[in-house]
């Protein structure tokens, strides 16, 4: 079937919306301007709703894992120890930058699909009571399950620990809390719920967080916080040469998301992540983190014994409906679908009806419209 139209189900990158695009292709202006300055100040403002926060957001021109070493390199020194959840791809994460920069990452291992229990990061404490920092995925990508952060942050807080948070498919997903949870560090990107393309990470560091920044020993240059928010909240531009289209992009799309609303931007992924699974369940699929499920991504188990990579593929190649198979031990046996960025619920129809047709090719006993029926009903008693 050729298509000339592409459909981007992706837990990111994720679709940006046409102002965006236009705003990004306007001329290039130059980085030290009152016209950046103006666009600078107020995409940072825009960001702190999103976050929960009254802190400073400081923009990185970085994918979303350069904010996630940002927070690590300017609050912990080689040799401090750290706890970690690690319940997928992006918790491993957090080990292998702790690794990579000296420091003892203590692994809270949480089961695929699972959430992490506050109760294991109180055993993680008693059996190493040195660590200074819990760190932790608001939404794990990978497993498509959410883990408690504000019940996580009160353990930290008990042991007056930092609680660093990667916010990367949370922040504008759906509410978050920074200073009430007591996150100390809070990571996000541009390609996700941001509506932008890839390039842009942000952290918001805590009062305490940037006293603690002042000391740390742990070399960087690039990704010095303290300097980069010195040149964004104090002289109005970024230390180095501001992704400029990128910042300009990033306020028109602010400027969206709060002329929905974010009780509405909320309530619009709650509803394609519950259309989803509805549809799952109309086609008799099991989720892989039922008990927890994200608001952003929804991982659907593919049927025993058949080939999720073919399907995966022949969504996109025969369909021109991009989606994303596991990863590792999920590898063949997971699809995930991405409900972020400029989607619409009516937009699930497409991704449900894919989905359908693709289970059917690769040999799934299921019944076609099933789930394109059960998205509808959800989308019916919504309105
Ligand atoms: C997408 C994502 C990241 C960032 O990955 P980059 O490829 O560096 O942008 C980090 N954490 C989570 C939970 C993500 O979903």
């Amino acid at each position: 079937m050729p298509h000339v139209k592409k459909y981007l189900f992706t837990p990111g990158p994720a679709p940006v919306p046409p102002e965006v695009l236009l705003e990004m292709a306007r001329p290039i202006i130059h980085h030290r301007t009152p016209e950046f300055s103006a666009a600078l100040d107020q995409a940072r403002d825009r960001m702190k709703p999103l976050y929960g926060t009254s802190s400073e957001v400081i923009l990185l021109a970085s994918t979303g894992t350069g904010g996630m070493e940002a927070a690590v390199i300017n609050l912990l020194q080689p040799g401090e120890h750290a706890i970690y959840v690690n319940g997928g791809k992006f918790g491993e994460r957090w080990g292998k930058l702790l690794a990579a920069f000296g420091m003892i990452g203590h692994e809270v291992r949480v089961e695929w699909g699972r959430a992490a229990r506050p109760g294991q990061i109180e055993d993680a404490f008693k059996a190493y009571p040195e660590s200074r920092a819990v760190l932790v995925q608001a939404s794990e990508t990978s497993t498509c399950a959410v883990h408690p952060v504000a019940e996580i942050g009160e353990v930290s807080r008990k042991r007056g620990a930092m609680l660093i948070v990667d916010g990367i498919t949370s922040v504008g997903v759906f509410e978050q809390k920074m200073d009430e949870w007591g996150i100390d560090a809070f990571v996000t990107g541009s390609q996700k719920a941001l509506m932008l393309p890839p390039g842009l990470a942000m952290v918001a560091l805590s009062a305490r967080a940037l006293d603690v920044a002042k000391k740390i020993k742990t070399p960087r240059f690039y990704f010095d916080l303290l300097k980069e928010l010195k040149a964004q909240r104090d002289e109005h531009t970024t230390a180095w040469t501001a992704a400029v289209s990128l910042i300009c992009g990033l306020n028109k799309s602010l400027e969206i998301i709060h002329a929905e609303g974010l009780p509405q931007v909320y309530a619009r992924h709650a509803l394609m992540a519950e259309a989803t699974r509805d549809a799952a369940a109309a086609l008799g699929l099991k989720l892989l983190s039922p008990d927890n499920p994200a608001p952003g991504v929804t991982g659907i188990l593919v049927p025993e014994g058949l080939d999720g990579g073919k399907l995966v593929k022949f969504l996109r190649d025969s369909l021109g409906v991009s989606v994303q198979g596991g990863q590792d031990q999920m590898k063949g046996k997971l699809v995930r679908i991405g409900h972020m960025g400029h989607l619409s619920p009516f937009d699930m129809l497409i991704a449900v009806g894919a989905l359908e047709m693709g289970l059917k090719q690769i040999g799934a006993n299921i019944q076609l419209g099933a789930g394109v029926t059960a998205v509808q009903a959800r989308l019916a008693r919504s309105i």
